[in-house]
Formats: C-alpha cells, structure tokens, sequence
C-alpha cells in the first residue's frame, strides 16, 4: 500500500486528520483539488472558531495549512475521480494518478448550490458570484442583490454592505434562518432593503448583469431590481460522488458516531458528512476522530458498524436529525429517540 490513510479534502476536516495521523505515524497524503485550506479561506471574518476571536477566512486557512505542513503529510493537488475497492485496502484515482491506501478520510466539503435560473450560468464571473470576498470590492458603491437567509447570506452581506451602495436581500420565507448575532448585525444596517417570501426567476445582463427578475411567492407578481451583481448563498452541494458509500437523499455521507461510513476503512469528516450544521470548528474536530477511528481500524482496534453495513437497516437516526432540521426552520422543537 502506498499509504496507510488517504486524506480527500484539505479544509478544516482534512487538515485536522492530517495532524492527528501523522501525530500517530501513519503514512498520510492529504488530496486536494482546489485551495488547501478549504472553502472556508473565502469567508470574510471568522468570529466562532475558539482561540481566533477574529480572523480572516485567508488568515485561517494559512493557519490550518501550516500547521498540518508541520508534520509532513504529502500535500497532493489533483481531483479524485474514483475510491475503488482493492485487497486490503482502496485504490483512490485521481487526475495525478492513481494511490493504494489502507484507509480514506473523505473530507470533502460541499460547493455552493446553484439556483438554476436563466442567466445564471451565462454571467458567473460577470456579476453572478457565490464568493463575496473575492468579488465584492469589484462592485463598490453599486446595487448588489445577496440571495439567501442562512449564515452564509447574512455573514458574507455584512461584509459587502460596507463596500456597496445597496444590498437587495431576496429570500424566499419572511424570516432568516442565520445565527440571531449576525441577524441583529444585518437587520440594524441602514443600506439593506430586504425582499421577503421572494424568488429570483433570471438575471439579466448585457455581457455582464445589470439586474435580476424576483417573483413574490404571495401574489405571483414580478419585477425587475436593477442591480450589477447577484451573489448566490443558498446553500451547498456535499461533494461526495466519488465514493460509494451510503449517503442520506442529498448526497451527504452517513457515518457512525466514529465517523466510520458503511464500508469500514472508510471514514467521512466536516461538510461532506450527515449532520445537523456545518461548522468548521466541528469539522475540524470530526477530522480529528477520523484520523483517530482510522488508526484504531488499521490496528484492528475499530469495530465495524454493523447497522450501518446494512443497506436495509432503518436509518432512524437521520430521519429524526432531519426531521428536526425541518421542523427547526419553523421554530424550536426536540426531537426524542425512545429507544
Ligand atoms: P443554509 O444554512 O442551508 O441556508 C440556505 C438558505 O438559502 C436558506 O435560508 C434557504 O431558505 C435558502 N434557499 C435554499 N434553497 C433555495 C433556493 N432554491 N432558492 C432560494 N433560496 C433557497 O446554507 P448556508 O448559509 O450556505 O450555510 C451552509 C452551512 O454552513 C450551514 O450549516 C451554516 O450554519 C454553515 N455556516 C456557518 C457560518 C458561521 O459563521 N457560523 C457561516 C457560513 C455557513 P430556507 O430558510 O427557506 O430554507
């Protein structure tokens, strides 16, 4: 085997697998297809990661990278395509070619969704942006439409409501789903006009947008914002499709308490993984239990997960998870196991 454990994904998860397996001596590759550090190194301002009471999303990810450099690990740029079952172990191909390893940590991540409306595609990177900080400073002082009511919206709209003129917030419901800090923040800015219960239905431009149709959820009505960008947070896609382990409806890998995955060896981390928020300080954490479940199974110390194993076996656990994320965007709720 080329490696003990193979790291796919170099955000929080991975590079906190990293420091745990190399810690423990294991032979470790971390792949990553884009930016080590993860997604994460485009956030503005980070103010929830204990020890950093505020730190740029860039500063962090430099961080986390140099920290996991420390110890060694292979750091390999390339996409993985396909794990593959091989004797012993997996076969993890990728555009760089192809690695055998006893275990994988798929710390994957998830891409931002996109909306799938007309225009959409036609002007990404000519005001259609799901990256504030990378493209906000490009539209200061003009109207900007954010899309969105979750962290993500809110976090990244603070950030660009002190670079643009104005910021038209488009969501969908007559209320935000981010964390209460940032709402208050966001609500008490005096350049934000808020178009609740509203979907945006295209985007307009003229070799780049000039402005964006939204459509009233209550009364059907339509109208045009004239605005020079439209920054999309509307969630995210996990992006686990190269490993074939079991996965909840949307794609997102479920794991036992040891984030061990239905096919043992392999273990999932961080916002790849079935869980009730996606937040690095709890991705980094999950990836350090990854890389400790994954020495534990290379010395036969990690029992496997039957239920899990099981394809037919009631996923009662997660249904509960999001049933509970269901009923939690309508207010508070508790969600029981009995047994
Ligand atoms: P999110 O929490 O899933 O929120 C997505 C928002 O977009 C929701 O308000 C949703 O509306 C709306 N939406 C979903 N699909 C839509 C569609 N097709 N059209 C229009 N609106 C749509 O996603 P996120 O904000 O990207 O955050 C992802 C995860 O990262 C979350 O777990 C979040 O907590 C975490 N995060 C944390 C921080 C932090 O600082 N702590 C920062 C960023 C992200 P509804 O509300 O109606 O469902």
């Amino acid at each position: 085997m080329d490696y003990d454990v193979i790291i796919v994904g170099g955000g929080p998860a991975g590079l906190s697998a990293a420091v745990y397996a190399r810690r423990a001596n294991l032979k470790t590759a971390v792949i990553e297809k884009l930016t080590f550090g993860g997604i994460i190194t485009t956030t503005d301002l980070i103010e929830n990661y204990l020890g950093f009471p505020a730190i740029s999303g860039a500063d962090f990810g430099k961080a986390i990278q140099e920290h996991a450099m420390k110890y060694n690990p292979d750091m390999i740029q390339a996409e993985v395509k396909l794990v593959k079952d091989v004797d012993g172990g997996y076969e993890v191909q990728t555009d760089a070619g192809n690695f055998t390893t006893k275990t994988v940590i798929v710390a994957s991540g998830a891409a931002p969704k996109k909306l799938g409306v007309p225009g959409e595609s036609e002007y990404f990177g000519r005001g259609v942006s799901t990256c504030a900080t990378c493209d906000g400073p490009f539209f200061a002082k003009k109207d900007v439409a954010v899309v969105g009511g979750g962290d993500s919206a809110v976090s990244e709209g603070l950030y660009l409501a002190r670079l643009v003129n104005k910021i038209y917030l488009i969501h969908r419901r007559d209320r935000l789903r981010a964390e209460p800090i940032l709402q208050q923040r966001f609500m008490s800015l005096s350049n934000v006009e808020f178009v609740w219960n509203s979907v945006v239905t295209k985007i307009e431009g003229d070799k780049k947008v000039n402005g964006v149709i939204v459509k009233n959820l209550l009364t059907g009505e339509e109208k045009e914002l004239k605005v020079s960008a439209v920054f999309i947070y509307i969630g995210e896609v996990p992006q686990t499709g190269f490993v074939d382990v079991r996965k909840d409806d949307h794609g997102y890998i479920i794991t036992d308490e040891n984030m061990q995955t239905s096919k043992p060896g392999i273990f999932a981390a961080g916002d790849c993984r079935h869980s009730l928020t996606k937040q690095a300080i709890i991705s980094a954490g999950e990836g350090a239990l990854a890389a400790i479940a994954a020495q534990m199974y290379i010395e036969g110390r990690l029992k496997a997960t039957q239920e899990l194993a099981n394809p037919s076996a009631p996923n009662r656990h997660s249904y509960g998870v999001r049933l509970g994320q269901t009923l939690r965007a309508y207010g508070k709720c508790f969600v029981l196991f009995a047994d």
